[in-house]
């Protein structure tokens, strides 16, 4: 196990069932590897504003990966600058309402479909974009705000 920050460790982001199953490598390449150290610092913050411990279903998606789960090929999730998590302080709608509060930095916040949050960071300047995901004739779309 690799320690990045004080409660999120390396294997967190780069666990996923469907890469175990599709024999994968999920590892996060050398380069990107600040990206993620980011992220982690970033999600220490988010978890304090919730006061709650944070579970990430989601984090770095190698571009083989995230082609597999639907993802765009542009994801933060390929860059390690993205999460989709849970967390034990209440609902996705909850957890972005209060992370909006909390004054966080975050460049890409979504309420995705009431199940989970997906948050994602930049380098150079996070711009706080809140968007929800709802099914809409079967298709993903995303609306502006907490819907
Ligand atoms: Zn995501």
């Amino acid at each position: 196990m690799t320690k990045l920050t004080e409660h999120f460790m390396l294997e967190e982001f780069t666990r996923s069932p469907t890469a175990d199953k599709l024999k994968i490598d999920n590892s996060v390449p050398v380069d990107l590897m600040p990206n993620v150290q980011l992220t982690a610092i970033h999600l220490e913050l988010v978890r304090k504003a919730l006061g709650s411990p944070i579970i990430i279903t989601s984090g770095y998606r190698c571009p083989a990966l995230n082609a597999k789960v639907g993802g765009v090929a542009t994801s933060a999730h390929t860059k390690g600058l993205a999460v989709d998590f849970k967390s034990s302080f209440g609902t996705p709608k909850e957890i972005c309402q209060r992370l909006i509060d909390s004054g966080v930095q975050f460049d890409k916040l979504i309420q995705e479909h009431n199940q989970w949050v997906h948050i994602g960071f930049s380098q150079t300047n996070n711009r706080q974009i809140v968007l929800t995901a709802v099914k809409q004739g079967g298709k993903t779309v995303y609306l502006s705000g907490l819907v």
